[in-house]
């Protein structure tokens, strides 16, 4: 018999009750070590107390106004994103996967508008993940998310990661747009090098593309930087957020220059939710927080000596680890076991990571995670990989 809940997801049987910080409380009061963040998305820990007081204060004004009328809160987030980015407007949507079907449609009504509407081509590259949507997997285009869904919505080039006379080939009097992410997440934190977003930047001004850069995991201070971008000192055209921006408050958010975001006028797009005064009182709170310079540097600070303390464990299990990548607090240690099992063997330690792409266990541990508790954590991890050797 079904579930009550449809069965699309493979749970691990954790019943956790209650968040406290970098911790995931289980209901017989077994204390997680949480390096997953609901993937990147508690970017603050869990139950903040900023962001509980920001979210009940909102709570017991208003808590959804339609798009109907002026939405303050709303406001306040996109001048604070639009003073912080290279952005000039914002729309707010309620995920990652909303944003990428704003940021096509935006590339696609932005080339329709300047008098080229065969001008539909959006290249992604291999390993890349945006969504669920129909457009969203459409831009994937890998086989376990299309197959079985109908005709794919046309208008995608999918290219191999790192290969760039395909770009090169691929690029045409169609091509709308560049979609990829800086630092790809589900593909297995694989950082796209600083100069090669350099590249892509130059080749899109020389050609007249957008350059879409899907920040929705590696951005809001995870590698670092408010934004990971900003390491290669280049911007996009067109961005989308989602994860940690909210800090577990669903909302997502496409930023954009006023030249992409011009063929969006009134009525060309739209959503209930999107914006709501709950989210954007929250998001507003960890942006504040987030673009604070000292806090970035305090990122930085400790996404260096967790890296520093991930080398050593992966010296200590040559057996089980092949080396660490990734940039800031979005780190992965390839495994040379199946990634799910070394995640297993954390769940016993009771310490939490998320599998990836490429044999990849993934690190995305708040962005506030103390000192002890990065040293407790290669405690866990290192129990949880001797676990496997004398399993
Ligand atoms: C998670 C993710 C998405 C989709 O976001 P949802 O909020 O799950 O819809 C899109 N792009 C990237 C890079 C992601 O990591």
């Amino acid at each position: 018999m079904i579930s009550p809940v449809l069965p699309t997801y493979a749970r691990a049987p954790l019943h956790f009750v209650k968040g406290e910080g970098t911790w995931l409380i289980d209901e017989t009061g077994r204390r997680f070590l949480d390096l997953g963040s609901g993937i990147a998305v508690n970017a603050l820990g869990h139950a903040n107390p900023e962001l509980v007081a920001a979210l009940t204060e909102q709570a017991n004004k208003i808590w959804h106004l339609s798009n109907l009328y002026e939405i303050p809160q709303q406001e306040a987030l996109a001048q604070k994103l639009v003073d912080v980015t290279f952005a000039d407007t914002v729309f707010f949507t309620n995920s990652g996967t909303e944003a990428c079907e704003l940021a096509v449609k935006m590339a696609r009504k932005y080339w329709y508008d300047k008098g080229q509407p065969d001008r539909v081509e959006i290249l992604t590259f291999s390993g890349c993940f945006h969504g669920r949507s129909s457009a969203a997997i459409a831009a994937s285009g890998a086989e376990k998310m299309v197959k079985g869904f109908g005709p794919m919505l046309p208008g995608f080039v999918h290219l191999p990661w790192g290969d760039h006379d395909a770009l090169h080939a691929a690029i045409g009097d169609n091509t709308a747009a560049i979609l990829i992410e800086p630092v790809q997440g589900e593909g297995g934190i694989r950082p796209l090098p600083d100069q090669c977003l350099q590249g892509l930047r130059k080749l899109c001004d020389e050609k007249g593309i957008l350059l879409i850069l899907d920040e929705v995991q590696c951005g809001v201070g995870r590698t670092g930087r408010l934004f990971a971008h900003e390491w290669a000192g280049v911007t996009p055209d067109i961005m989308m957020v989602a994860k940690g921006i909210g800090g577990g408050f669903p909302l997502g958010a496409v930023l954009a220059t006023e030249e992409a975001a011009s063929g969006m006028v009134v009525g060309t797009h739209g959503s209930t939710y999107g914006g709501n005064p709950l989210g954007c009182a929250v998001g507003k709170a960890v942006i504040d927080r987030i673009s604070d310079p000292d806090f970035l540097d305090g990122v930085r600070a400790r996404a260096g000596l967790l890296r520093q303390k991930l080398e050593g464990l992966v010296a200590a299990h040559p057996d089980i680890f092949e080396g660490v990548r990734g940039m800031g607090l979005m780190l992965g240690l390839r495994c040379k076991v199946a990634p799910a099992d070394l995640v297993k063997a954390g769940y016993a330690a009771a310490v939490i990571t998320v599998p990836a792409a490429d044999n990849i266990v993934r690190l995305l541990p708040p962005l506030n995670i103390t000192e002890d508790e990065i040293a407790e954590a290669i405690n866990r991890l290192d129990q949880a990989a001797t676990s496997l050797e004398t399993a």
